[in-house]
């Protein structure tokens, strides 16, 4: 309506600064043409910021996006790989996305879900069909949920804010005779109003993301003709307002390959700073999917801006190496090769045994025909054969959700992880959950490779100076031996 319209300008309206937003489209250009040839040193210093667990400028950003040296990219993979190391160590962190309806108003012109297509069911799903899909989803062992929105009157706030109600209130039993449950919540949905996020985050969302697709103000018309997502602002300063309603877990992402991509990094990059400077937080996390074939959708296979896996790679890495402190994810709608190679360098989030059409999981279990999803995806396997893949080469899966639980967000989680000490409690809780999947889902060749990699865990943790320090040794040796005797949902 007319009313909320207003409403809406308002609400962008406070965050402009002489009626302009953060995205300056010459500035952008103007830092990626200044930068095109710098010299080896240079770009070894900016590395050596990198290590140091530094946010790097636009400006720095703009001349990795430049490098054409391959040898030098080969550099860059390794140092992003060692700050990696720094602060996340060896650990993955999953979650399994939940698509909750596929109604929607917008157009979008790369989307399986765009209101012109004509899909077999269009839907949202009631509370019982949520349940059932989450006792799949805990049956695989998840403890963490993305739920999925289109953008929908009968997908607003409220049916939100009761989706999670309910997502939050499934407990399932386990083999080992404990009970489980969804732990962390995060939301991707539509950009909303202070208010509605206020009544999100009283029913305890996690990480709260929007992306904002495309930072090309041009593209983004382009490929957002018509709907509430047409207006680039409302969906810019999303995460704004979220922080304005308390929400201080928010995740930003660009979809590559409607646009150049050095731009789409310089883009986030610019996000990034933004919230930084308004509120002393940047995001909790980047994501950056590429475009997949989605039915009927032309753009999808025909864009000239669709990323290869080498620049793939680049773009993982310079984020890396721009933003230390913060998570990259990457989904299954990339081939397993493709995640490999990326969370190498940098990726921190995955998720496993993904079904993102409406009413998948429950459909899986019952080896129903899904129907048509949003896009492609690119990775089938299972939680347990990943975790496996991961055990064996020495990565360890964590399902920790203590920091948002002990009130480590926001502006707190970021020291903390700057300084690298974050990371020295989520090895911990990586350990006690890791001990809580064994026992609970692994398959028994999972639970022999995760059995050596849970002990060398142990005898760093013995080792480690800080630990002792801290007094931390006694409570986690304490913890591990009674999740061991079935006691669940402790963390450090
Ligand atoms: Fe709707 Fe989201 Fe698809 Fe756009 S991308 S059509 S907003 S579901």
């Amino acid at each position: 309506s007319w009313m909320e319209q207003v409403k809406r300008q308002d609400e962008v309206d406070r965050y402009l600064i002489n009626g302009e937003d953060f995205i300056h489209e010459s500035e952008i250009r103007y830092q990626l043409d200044k930068n095109k040839s710098c010299s080896k040193d240079e770009i070894e210093q900016i590395l050596e910021k990198s290590l140091a667990i530094e946010r790097l400028s636009l400006d720095e950003t703009a001349k990795l996006l430049n490098v054409k040296d391959e040898n030098l990219w080969e550099e860059m993979y390794e140092v992003a790989a060692e700050v990696k190391k720094r602060v996340y160590d060896n650990r993955l962190v999953f979650f399994a996305p939940l698509y909750c309806g596929n109604l929607c108003i917008n157009s979008c012109k790369y989307c399986g879900f765009r209101k012109e297509n004509k899909l077999e069911e269009r839907k949202v799903l009631t509370k019982e069909e949520i349940k059932k899909e989450v006792e799949y989803i805990l049956s695989q062992g998840h403890k963490r949920i993305i739920v999925v929105f289109g953008e929908h009157p009968q997908t607003d706030a409220e049916y939100i804010a009761n989706s999670m109600k309910t997502i939050y209130g499934v407990n399932k039993r386990t083999r080992s005779g404990s009970t489980s449950r969804i732990r962390r919540i995060n939301v991707n949905a539509a950009p909303m109003n202070v208010e509605d996020l206020k009544l999100l985050k009283e029913v305890g969302i996690g990480t709260y993301q929007v992306f904002q697709e495309t930072y090309h103000k041009a593209t983004y018309k382009e490929v957002h003709p018509s709907g509430l997502k047409a207006d680039y602002r409302w969906r810019l300063y999303a995460l704004h307002r979220a922080m304005d309603a308390g929400i201080d877990d928010v995740a930003i992402g660009a979809l590559f390959g409607l646009y150049d991509w050095r731009f789409e990094v310089m883009g986030l990059m610019c996000h990034t700073e933004d919230l930084e400077k308004r509120f002393g937080i940047g995001p909790h996390t980047i994501s950056f999917p590429r475009l997949t074939p989605a039915s009927g959708s032309e753009l999808s296979t025909s864009s000239k801006y669709l990323v290869n896996d080498a620049d793939f790679k680049k773009i993982v890495t310079v984020l890396r190496l721009s933003v230390p402190y913060t998570g990259l994810i990457i989904t299954a709608r990339e081939k397993p090769e493709i995640r490999d190679d990326v969370i190498n360098v940098g990726c921190t989030q995955l998720d496993a045994s993904t079904k993102i059409g409406i009413g998948a999981y429950d459909k899986a279990a019952n080896s129903e025909k899904e129907d048509k999803q949003q896009f492609a995806i690119g990775d089938l396997r299972t939680l347990d054969e990943v975790v496996k893949y991961l055990a064996d080469n020495e990565k360890i899966t964590s399902f920790c959700t203590a920091g948002y639980r002990c009130g480590r967000t926001g502006e707190k989680i970021m020291k903390l992880l700057e300084s690298c000490t974050e990371g020295r409690f989520c090895k911990l809780n990586a350990i006690l959950t890791y001990r809580e999947y064994l026992d609970d889902y692994a398959s028994e060749e999972t639970k022999e490779l995760g059995e050596k990699l849970i002990q060398k865990e142990i005898d760093e943790v013995n080792k480690e100076e800080f630990y002792q320090k801290h007094n931390l040794l006694v409570m986690f040796h304490e913890y591990y031996e009674r999740i061991a005797k079935g006691e669940r949902d402790l963390f450090i």
